[in-house]
C-alpha cells in the first residue's frame, strides 16, 4: 500500500489500493473473484485483480511483472476500506484467492 490517499464518497479520506477495472465495474455485492499476492499484514493490501485477469496473467507466464506482464485492460484506484469490501464480497463466496509469488 502507498502512502496516498483519497477522497471516497463512500467512506471519506482512505489511503488508496489498486485493483484491476473489472473488480471496479462490477456492483457490489457481486463478485468476479479477488486474487492477489499475500499480503504481509492487515495494512498491506496488494493489488488485486479478478478471476479473468487471473486466467490471462496465467497465459502469460503467470505472474504479474510490473510494466511486462500486467492485467489486460489496467487497474483503478479503489480507497481502502471499498478495497476490504470487495474481498470479503469474494470471500463470501469462495472467490477469494491468494497467489504465490
Ligand atoms: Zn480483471
Ligand atoms: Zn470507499
Amino acid at each position: 500500500m502507498t502512502d496516498e490517499f483519497c477522497e471516497c464518497s463512500q467512506h471519506g479520506e482512505q489511503p488508496i489500493t489498486f485493483v484491476c477495472k473489472h473488480i471496479t465495474a462490477t456492483p457490489r455485492p457481486n463478485t468476479i473473484g479477488f486474487v492477489s499476492y499475500l499480503s504481509e499484514g492487515e495494512d498491506d493490501l496488494r493489488d488485486a485483480w479478478c478471476e479473468e485477469c487471473d486466467a490471462y496473467l496465467d497465459q502469460h507466464g503467470g505472474h504479474w511483472i510490473e510494466g511486462r506482464v500486467e492485467v489486460p485492460d489496467g487497474i483503478n484506484i479503489l480507497c481502502a476500506e471499498c478495497y476490504r469490501l470487495r474481498e470479503e464480497d469474494a470471500l463470501r463466496e469462495d472467490r477469494r484467492m491468494i497467489r504465490h509469488e
